[in-house]
């Protein structure tokens, strides 16, 4: 009627083109000659109706749920992940982004896993998996009196079964491949994608202990283990190894590391099993079949008249939690034993978009202390608030069947959920939203991309909008900026304003991990975070950010130098 019909037009009013397109090419359902047969606020429909039915499940009307969950999302201050927008209340119905699966080193449990990652990948999830258990290279196998071909060979089945999968045609194929420090491969696996050919779909990350970077910093040695015996095959200098990861990761942006001890000890499952991996971009440790679903709170539209809006962000944090407690029990899963595994732990994970759009709304400078004390603020109001919803969700539907198990039990009196809180990386949601992405500053100010053989200029939409409201936006100064996407060299605009406008490339490196601890504080899971490096930066700084993100106590670390990737997603300028 015509209710809806205004709904709609509000709706397609706060989408941007961008985020529209996105929508229109991969989001909205189609019909059976392929073509699109829903409108963005039909998929919020859909979606808030699929979830929200949960709720009768456990006694209550899921009728107001359902219009919170609705407005939320039409409003873009919360969106699930995009499985959820995509799958929810269709027969596919898979509506988790973050999967790992296990490695045992056999070939039924290769192959089994190899399987289990082709239909979680035609489903639009993403899969890490930890090869540390795979017998080294050359080591013997009875069964044939031949040797094994060590993890790498088969990594790269992985990587070709991902490329013919293509999830789908709707998302690509993402992978997350981890190596134990103390693997006797381990340097084959640090210099895998030196090889330009090698491992396209796989993001990789050297899992390291204390151990090792204690040895490190101590100039010392440590041993690589065969997983297969257990016995030492070798002891190599800790420095060395270490020295090779910087180097490659300069070279190529792999690999990154994976502080597995504090993962572990910062994980409240540890008494039934350890963290191996975590899902492709590095935000989820799991335990080996267990699946997350994210959502992300878009908190650049949690600013009222230049100052936070509490009382709208515990709202939506609430509502948020709820949602995705709602979408475990909606879920169909790939396969019975994610299904299971998920619902004994029923981790979900809540975080944020469009944090540099809120600190510029808010005035802000992304690099500085304030910046980094509003990241802490924020981040911890919204856990706290995570932590109480999921009690009372507890109290009202159930702990986790784990939660006795758990490191929780002592603190809390019943909680939902096993882990609350993620940063995603909101790739895709971020465009949806028309916001910045997870936690990274501004890419660019100003980005141009070829049109059907036209040139056009697009300007990042917080900074156009902040632009105008303090009377500084000019077509001469846009032009001025085009081919830099930076202010640094307007000698007109006020330091002030250049500083809250620094991008990505111009923030120190220091500062791009001193954000990502500063959210990781309150994060029970882990924060996706890129730390972009200009392409001058040297193999040193990638010793000071890798050591700083140690020290800080972050689970993971990964930072990529601008131009050091054939393909590269987020181009600067006029080469678009
Ligand atoms: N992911 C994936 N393929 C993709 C993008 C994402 O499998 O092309 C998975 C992956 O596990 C990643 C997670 O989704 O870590 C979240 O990514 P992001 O937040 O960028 O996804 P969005 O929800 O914005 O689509």
């Amino acid at each position: 009627g015509f209710c809806m019909d205004k709904r709609n037009s509000t709706i397609e009013s706060k989408l941007s083109a961008n985020g529209k397109t996105l929508l229109e090419k991969r989001y909205l359902l189609r019909d059976k000659e392929g073509r699109i047969a829903e409108k963005p606020g039909e998929l919020f429909r859909r979606v808030a109706k699929a979830i929200a039915r949960v709720d009768s499940r456990y006694g209550y009307s899921a009728e107001i749920t359902e219009d919170n969950f609705y407005q939320i999302m039409a409003d873009l201050e919360f969106l699930p992940n995009s499985p959820t927008l995509m799958n929810a209340g269709t027969d596919l119905g898979q509506l988790s982004a973050c999967f790992v699966l296990p490695v045992e080193d056999s070939l039924k449990s290769i192959f089994k896993s190899l399987q289990d990652m082709s239909l979680i990948h035609q489903s639009g999830g993403g899969t890490g998996f930890s090869f540390s258990n795979l017998r080294p290279k050359g080591d013997p196998v009875r069964s044939t009196e031949g040797v094994a071909s060590g993890p790498l060979s088969f990594m790269t089945i992985f990587d070709k079964a991902t490329d013919v999968i293509k999830q789908g045609g709707r998302r690509r194929g993402a992978n997350m491949g981890v190596l134990r420090v103390d693997h006797p491969d381990i340097i084959e696996f640090i210099e895998a994608k030196e090889n330009e050919d090698m491992l396209h779909n796989f993001n990789l990350s050297v899992g390291v202990t204390d151990e090792f970077m204690e040895a490190v910093s101590q100039k010392g040695d440590y041993a690589l283990v065969n997983p297969r015996t257990g016995k030492v095959k070798e002891r190599l200098k800790a420095r060395d190894v270490f020295d090779r990861i910087l180097n490659c990761a300069w070279q190529t942006g792999d690999p990154g590391l994976l502080f597995l001890d504090e993962i572990n000890r910062r994980h409240p499952m540890s008494a039934i099993g350890t963290i191996e991996s975590t899902n492709p971009c590095g935000e989820v440790p799991l335990l080996p079949y267990e699946s997350c679903n994210l959502g992300s709170i878009n908190l650049a539209r949690m600013v009222k008249e230049g100052a936070i809006d509490w009382e709208k962000l515990k709202e939506t944090t609430r509502t948020g939690v709820h949602f995705l407690d709602n979408v475990i029990d909606a879920n169909k899963y790939p396969l019975p034993e994610i299904g299971q595994r998920t619902k004994q732990n029923r981790k979900i994970g809540l975080g944020v978009m469009g944090f540099a759009a809120m600190l510029a709304r808010l005035g802000i400078p992304y690099d500085c202390r304030e910046g980094i004390e509003t990241a802490e603020k924020v981040m911890k109001f919204i856990r706290e608030e995570s932590v109480k919803k999921s009690v009372e969700l507890g109290e009202q539907r159930g702990s986790f069947p784990d939660f006795h198990r758990s490191a929780l039990a002592k603190d809390y009196p019943a909680m939902r959920n096993a882990t609350v809180n993620t940063v995603a990386p909101t790739g895709s949601l971020s465009i949806i939203a028309n916001t910045t992405s997870g936690i990274e500053p501004m890419f660019a100010l100003t980005y141009s991309r070829n049109v059907m053989g036209t040139r056009l200029t697009e300007i990042d939409p917080v900074f156009e909008e902040i632009a105008r409201k303090h009377g500084f936006y000019s077509s001469q100064l846009m032009e001025e900026i085009a081919s830099t996407g930076s202010l640094q060299n307007s000698p007109n605009i006020p330091e002030k304003t250049r500083r809250i406008f620094a991008t990505a490339l111009e923030i120190e490196p220091q500062c791009h991990v001193r954000m990502q601890a500063a959210f990781q504080k309150h994060v029970d899971n882990a924060v996706a975070k890129t730390v972009n490096l200009p392409h001058e930066a040297t193999v040193e700084d990638f010793r000071e950010i890798y050591t700083l993100a140690y020290r800080l106590k972050c689970k993971g670390i990964a930072a990529y130098r601008y131009g050091s990737k054939a393909e590269q997603v987020l181009e600067i300028g006029e080469t678009g």
